[in-house]
C-alpha cells in the first residue's frame, strides 16, 4: 500500500475515514512514530491498535463494491490484500524507514520473492554479495535460475568487484550489511551510486540494523528488505517480514505480487510487530551497548584469536559506524583456537545462552556458522568467505552481561593453549 503523511485530526471517526494521527506524522521523531505512526483510530475510540481478524470486508452497495475492486474507491477488500492491522504496521515501518512504500509479507524469504517476482523477468541477472542469509542464496541459485534469472556473488565491501560482475543484464544489487556471520559492511551510498551509473536498483536486505541503527533509503538504496521475524518482533514470537521503497515499486509492482499471489502477513502476526516496533529504539541500543561491551571482553580473553565486530577500531569497515549506521548492531563473531572442537566445546558449555541460528531475540543466541548456517557450503565457499571452523557467533540478547560473560567464559576455559 501507499501511504501519505496523515494529516492532524480528531480521534473518534468513523472506520475507513480520515486516520487519527497524534503526533505520529513524519514531523515528529523517530521513537514518537515508533510509537504512535499507522494507528487510525475507530469509533469505539480504542487506545491500543486492534487486531482486525476478518478474511473479508463489506459494501455498502453494489456500485460500492465495484469501484473498489476496480481501484476507484478507497477501502477494504479483502484480507490477503487490504488489512487494517497489517496496514498499520505497513505504514508505521514506512514511517520509519522513511519510505514512500511498504507492503508487509508472510516471511522475510516472501519478501525477497516478491522482490523479484515484482521487478525481474527472465533474461534478468541479479549481483548479490556473497555472504547473504542461507535461504537468499538458495532461492536465487535453485529457483529463480529455474525461471531464467541468474544471479552472480561479489565480495561485499569490494565495490570494484560489483562493479566487474555487473552485466547489460543486471537488474538487481542485493545485499546485507552488515554480514552475517562476519559483520563486514559496505558503503551504501557509493554502492547506491554505482547500482544507478550501472542502470541497476539496490536493495538492501535491513534486518541486522533495522531503521533504528540504518535507513538505506537515504542512503540511495532503492529497496529495503526486512525478516521482521528478527528485531522488529524482537522476542522471538511471530514470522513476517517487508518490502519498501517508492509507490510505484512497491506500492504497485511488489503489492501486485502480494495481491495476485499470496504471501500475506497475517494481522495477529502484524499487531505483534507493531508492538515489537514500539520499543524498537531502545532494544536496538541495548542490543548494540552489550554486543560492543561483549566483544572488548572476548578480545581480552584468551583462547579468542579474533573478534568481529563493527564497532570495534580494528573492524576494516569501522568507519562506516557512525557515518551510515549508528552504532555497531548485536551481532559478533570470534574465531576461538582448536578449530571445530575448540568452537564446540565454547557452545556446549554454555548453560544460559540458547543454541539456536536465529537472532533479534531478547535470548542471547549461540551459533556454529561452519556446521549450521554455512554448512551447506563447500570448505572451499566458507574459506572464501573467512568463515573458519573455529567462529562462533552470538546474538547478543538483552540478559545481564555478566550472566553471559560467565556462561561463555566456562568453555573459554577449556580451549587448548589457555
Ligand atoms: C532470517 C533472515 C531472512 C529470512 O527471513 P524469514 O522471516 O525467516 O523468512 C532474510 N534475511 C536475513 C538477513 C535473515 O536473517
Amino acid at each position: 500500500m501507499t501511504y501519505t503523511t496523515p494529516p492532524d485530526c480528531e480521534p473518534g471517526l468513523a472506520p475507513g475515514s480520515a486516520p487519527v494521527c497524534e503526533l505520529g506524522g513524519d514531523q515528529a521523531g523517530f521513537a514518537t512514530r515508533a510509537v504512535r505512526t499507522g494507528h487510525h483510530r475507530t469509533f469505539e475510540g480504542e487506545h491500543g491498535e486492534p487486531i482486525f481478524t476478518t478474511s473479508s470486508f463489506v459494501f455498502g452497495s453494489a456500485a460500492e463494491a465495484a469501484a473498489r475492486f476496480a481501484g476507484e474507491a478507497p477501502g477494504n477488500i479483502y484480507s490477503r490484500f487490504t488489512n487494517p492491522t497489517v496496514r498499520a504496521f505497513e505504514e508505521r515501518l514506512a514511517s520509519l524507514e522513511g519510505s514512500e512504500s511498504c507492503v508487509a509479507t508472510a516471511s522475510g524469504m516472501a519478501a525477497i520473492l516478491a522482490v523479484c517476482m515484482g521487478l525481474l523477468q527472465a533474461g534478468d541477472h541479479i549481483v548479490a554479495s556473497r555472504s547473504l542469509f542461507g535461504s537468499t542464496t538458495l532461492l536465487f541459485n535453485r529457483y529463480l535460475s529455474r525461471f531464467g534469472i541468474g544471479t552472480s556473488y561479489c565480495d561485499l565491501s569490494d565495490l570494484n568487484a560489483w562493479d566487474a560482475a555487473i552485466g547489460p543484464q543486471t537488474r538487481l544489487l542485493f545485499c546485507e550489511t552488515p554480514s552475517n556471520p562476519l559483520t563486514e559492511m559496505v558503503d551504501l551510498r557509493a554502492l547506491a551510486e554505482l547500482a544507478h551509473r550501472r542502470n541497476c536498483l539496490l536493495a538492501v536486505d535491513n534486518c541486522f540494523c533495522t531503521p533504528a541503527l540504518q535507513r538505506p533509503l537515504e542512503l540511495g538504496a532503492d529497496l529495503v528488505i526486512h525478516s521482521a521475524t528478527k528485531y522488529l518482533d524482537g522476542q522471538g514470537r511471530c514470522v513476517g517480514g517487508a518490502v519498501l521503497g517508492d509507490r510505484k515499486r512497491v506500492g504497485e509492482e511488489v503489492y501486485g505480487v502480494l495481491r495476485t499471489a499470496g504471501p500475506t502477513l497475517s494481522p495477529f502476526n502484524a499487531w505483534v510487530f507493531l508492538k515489537g516496533l514500539e520499543t524498537l529504539e531502545l532494544r536496538m541500543a541495548a542490543h548494540s551497548q552489550g554486543a560492543a561491551q561483549l566483544a572488548d571482553w572476548l578480545a581480552t580473553q584468551p583462547g579468542v584469536t579474533r573478534v568481529y565486530y563493527p564497532g570495534r577500531p580494528d573492524h576494516p569497515q569501522h568507519h562506516l559506524v557512525g557515518v551510515q549506521q549508528r552504532g555497531g548492531g548485536g551481532i559478533v563473531a570470534f574465531d576461538v583456537q582448536g578449530g571445530r572442537a575448540g568452537a564446540w566445546s565454547v557452545i556446549d558449555a554454555t548453560r544460559l545462552l540458547s543454541i539456536t541460528a536465529n537472532l533479534g531475540d531478547t535470548k542471547t543466541t549461540i551459533t556454529h556458522p561452519a556446521s549450521t548456517t554455512h554448512g551447506r557450503l563447500t570448505p572451499e565457499q566458507r574459506a572464501e568467505s573467512g568463515i573458519g571452523e573455529g567462529l562462533i557467533r552470538i546474538a547478543v540478547g538483552l540478559e545481564c552481561l555478566t550472566d553471559i560473560q560467565a556462561d561463555l567464559a566456562r568453555g573459554l576455559v577449556l580451549l587448548p593453549g589457555t
